[in-house]
């Protein structure tokens, strides 16, 4: 921010309104504790398109409409759910496996005798992985809850599987156990 500062004061200062702090635009202060790095409003665009027909009724009629249209799609999402015997949810357990290899290929990690890691990178930087805190310098796995590519790596050193460090909220379980709440 203070190079910001230097080479365009306007833009430091548009960037440093108090009404528009950084933990809602910058993942770097975002909090961990939601499991959730998305920066974009794709899901309030897709909401609103979802909600149109209902949009211009009065309040009451607008609540009564999209309590039943959540709860048939709730409805569906376990019917769906029901088919599916994996541990982890299908689009978390997907970004899993996606940078599964390049974890092995491209990182090495060095663990300090516990459970923090220093994680190598092919290209020369380095993250410190901890995997009893669930972090990465990196802060992919301390905002979204799945393991980055540098926590595989750790993992794999200590033969491990990455999908028992995956966040509770993308278990199968969980959503057995809220069923019962
Ligand atoms: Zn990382």
């Amino acid at each position: 921010m203070n190079e910001m500062k230097s080479l365009d004061n306007d833009a430091y200062k548009w960037m440093t309104v108090p009404e528009t702090p950084a933990r809602h635009w910058c993942r770097a202060f975002f909090n961990t504790d939601v499991d959730c790095d998305i920066m974009i409003n794709n899901i309030c665009e897709s909401f609103n398109a979802w909600i149109l027909d209902a949009r211009g009724k009065p309040p009451v009629t607008i609540f009564e409409e999209l309590r039943v249209k959540l709860m048939r799609r709730i409805a569906v999402r376990k019917e769906k759910m029901k088919g599916y015997h994996g541990n982890i949810c299908p689009k978390p357990k997907a970004i899993i496996e996606r940078d599964k290899e390049k974890a092995a290929m491209d990182c090495i990690a060095t663990f300090n005798g516990g459970d923090i890691a220093e994680v190598e990178n092919i290209e020369g930087s380095k993250n410190v992985v901890n995997l009893v805190m669930r972090t990465c310098t990196c802060r992919r796995w301390d905002l979204t809850g799945i393991p980055c590519k540098h926590a595989k790596s750790a993992i794999y050193m200590k033969r491990e599987d990455p999908d028992d460090y995956v966040a509770a909220c993308y278990l199968k379980k969980t959503e057995d156990l809220n069923e019962y709440l």
